[in-house]
């Protein structure tokens, strides 16, 4: 079964935040779909380290291990981005927030590696096995992104009815996809044309509040 979650090929962290999404104007969570998480997993395929050596019931594990994490990165994803489609995380939730995230984080931890003669490396060393060590990358992965030196650039996306944060990787970048691009652009197309032009909206005018991205649009 593939997810009809959105991939944008965002990290790992905020393709797990967009396990949230709106379809039709309706809210969609993929982890009360059918397959929930565990058929959400499979999709991100090999961009997960150590995920197709999990067994069957470690991927369930891990599925309901990412769902507090994904609530931890959904409440500094809303603090980072000043996120005005959500209600913003307290203080006390936000300390939840960051400790459940160095809790997901802890069994990683940086080493030296450096024999005679050859170079010094930087590996990490994961003291987990299981889910915990393939959530203890999503985590590494969510730090990097909320603690890294500079204004962050993650955003939220503010096209009508999208709920999805991506990383703006471009200076021009303002939707998560295309998509959300064109239907900003036909809105305001239909907004000047009804302004300007007083008609009565004819039947098939541009969708102006909402279609949603298809599963899978790539950016
Ligand atoms: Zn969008």
């Amino acid at each position: 079964v593939v997810t009809s979650a959105p991939l944008l090929g965002e990290p790992l962290p905020v393709e797990l935040m967009n396990t949230i999404w709106m379809d039709r104007r309706r809210l969609r969570d993929a982890s009360t779909e059918p397959g929930g998480l565990v058929d959400w997993l499979p999709a991100l395929g090999p961009r997960v380290a150590g995920l197709d050596l999990l067994a069957a019931t470690e991927v369930a594990d891990l599925a309901r291990r990412l769902l507090p994490l994904r609530g931890a990165l959904r409440a500094l994803a809303a603090e980072a981005t000043a996120d005005t489609r959500w209600p913003r995380p307290d203080a006390a939730e936000l300390d939840r927030a960051v400790a459940g995230l160095n809790a997901a984080a802890a069994p990683r931890s940086p080493q030296l590696t450096w024999v005679a003669g050859g170079s010094p490396a930087r590996r990490t060393r994961v003291r987990a096995q299981g889910a915990a060590a393939v959530l203890s990358t999503f985590a590494e992965e969510a730090i990097e992104l909320f603690g890294a030196d500079g204004p962050t650039k993650l955003r939220a996306c503010y096209a009508p009815n999208c709920v999805l944060y991506f990383v703006k990787d471009h200076a021009r970048r303002e939707w998560c996809t295309p998509l959300c691009g064109n239907r900003v652009r036909a809105a305001r197309h239909y907004r000047r044309h009804r302004d300007t032009v007083r008609d009565p909206a004819p039947a098939d005018v541009p969708v102006h509040d909402g279609t949603p991205a298809p599963a899978g649009a790539k950016t």
